[in-house]
């Protein structure tokens, strides 16, 4: 069911049930009203009957009756009589003797001495009336079926109907065309969003007036938009630079072998040839795990984050492997300050991609100093522990420092050294994994130091 419809549908239902309620409840009271205002006039008409009656003795009993028939109240038929003690009937307004009354419902008038109730179709009114003079009780009961009342009741009943009729069809219409105008803001963005072509995310939605809950959707959209095009570039733009990053050593291995097949080679020949492969073939290798590296750092899940890691530690285990892998490059960890607080130390995050982490920093910091050295420094507070990475190399421009978190890029002075241009934006990404963050501080001549800062969580 389409929403227009089901909207119409249930607001239709809602002032259908309104209404129906407000009717009969407005129905009901009605009904209620005229039965009280009928028991009232049968209670009149048995009081002034028996006052006229008992009280005023010289009343001509032949002459109430024709002045009970020629009033307006003969409309409805009301037969009033009147009993003395023996429960005979001491005066009767009908003219014929056919007088219909239970002689169960006189003990009871008797015994209550007021009564309400209903006998065959007819509403009846007894009450008890005392003679002073006489000193004698009278019964007086006043009946009549109020067919005046029960005909103005089935009218209100019919126009209720009719009305009610009428109100829900109107309802129906105007639900369906409020529904539609609602909804309108919904259809354009429909309509909008279908013309979107499959690889065009440029286009961006209306907004419409700006306010709206509609145009809050489609200022979502369009950042969805907006982060997929971008998503979309530095995917783009990451297989070209893998791939140009691959073919360079390739080719430089591929020639190197055509030059070596050319003539016959002596075995020493064959051993330099063999080692500069091996030399270009190691290359490659770090490459594609850097690669690997970072499509790992880039599923974001959060169970990622799987242990509790003592960062002192880690940066020992990793500064101990480090150096014994590269010999001429220095990793010094001061410890000195360090708290003895354990929670303080911890981080909740991935051994092996913290791993990743601090390696890259510290081979970047000796790679780019002439001293081949990285200070570290740990630091920490009640919320991150941070850990600076420092070198007193020649620093990196300003122009540059947000750049060089970019997959590929590399600044121009680092031209003269081996790399690829991918270690600091794994590094960010895994600060980003661990929710912390990656911040340079660098000075051109003077070096930089890159801070990790990792919530404990
Ligand atoms: P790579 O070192 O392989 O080029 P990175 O992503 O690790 O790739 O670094 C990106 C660029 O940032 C480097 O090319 C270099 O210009 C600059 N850089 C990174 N670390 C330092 C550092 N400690 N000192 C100076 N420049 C650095």
């Amino acid at each position: 069911m389409k929403i227009r419809t089901k909207i119409a549908f249930q607001f239709t239902l809602i002032v259908a049930m309104i209404l129906i309620l407000f009717s009969l409840s407005l129905f009901f009271l009605i009904r209620s009203y005229t039965k009280q205002e009928f028991t009232n006039y049968l209670k009149d008409r048995a009081e002034t009957t028996a006052a006229l009656l008992i009280s005023e003795n010289n009343v001509d009993k032949r002459l109430l009756k024709i002045i009970d028939h020629n009033t307006l109240s003969t409309l409805y038929a009301a037969e009033v009589l009147v009993f003395n003690e023996k429960n005979e009937v001491s005066y009767s307004n009908l003219n014929s003797d056919r007088i219909v009354y239970s002689p169960a419902l006189l003990e009871q008038i008797r015994k209550s001495r007021e009564y309400e109730g209903e006998y065959k179709d007819m509403k009846v009114v007894g009450l008890m009336y005392y003679d002073n003079k006489r000193e004698r009780d009278y019964l007086v009961l006043a009946q009549a079926t109020d067919t005046y009342g029960e005909a103005k009741l089935e009218n209100i009943k019919q126009a209720m109907i009719q009305g009610l009729v009428l109100a829900l069809l109107i309802t129906v219409i105007l639900s369906f065309s409020f529904a539609g105008y609602s909804l309108r803001p919904i259809a354009r963005i429909n309509r909008e969003v279908s013309q979107l072509s499959g690889n065009d995310f440029k286009k961006k939605l209306s907004t419409g007036n700006n306010k709206d809950e509609i145009a809050q959707l489609a200022k979502n959209f369009n950042q969805m938009l907006s982060r997929i095009e971008n998503s979309l570039a530095m995917q783009k733009s990451f297989v070209s630079n893998a791939s140009h990053e691959l073919r360079t050593p390739l080719a430089a291995m591929k020639s190197e072998i055509q030059i070596a097949l050319e003539k016959e080679r002596t075995p020493e020949e064959y051993k330099e040839i063999l080692e500069s492969l091996n030399q270009d073939n190691y290359q490659l290798i770090q490459l594609t795990n850097s690669l690997m590296q970072l499509a790992k750092s880039e599923q974001d899940d959060e169970k990622i984050l799987e242990k509790d890691v003592r960062v002192d530690e880690l940066l020992f285990d990793i500064q101990e492997e480090f150096i014994s892998l590269y010999p001429k490059y220095k990793v010094v960890v001061d410890y000195e300050d360090i708290t003895e607080n354990e929670e303080y130390l911890t981080v909740r995050g991935n051994p092996a991609l913290l791993r990743t982490l601090f390696h890259n920093l510290f081979e970047n910091a000796c790679k780019y100093s002439p001293d081949n050295k990285a200070e570290v420094k740990i630091g920490f507070n009640p919320t991150n522990i941070i850990v600076g990475v420092m070198d007193k190399g020649e620093g990196i421009p300003e122009s540059e420092q947000t750049k060089i978190f970019q997959p590929f890029y590399r600044s121009g002075n680092a031209s003269s050294y081996k790399g690829h241009g991918i270690g600091l934006s794994i590094c960010k990404r895994i600060t980003e994994l661990h929710k912390g963050k990656l911040v340079l501080r660098s000075k051109l001549g003077k070096g930089s130091t890159f801070l990790v800062i990792i919530p404990h969580l």
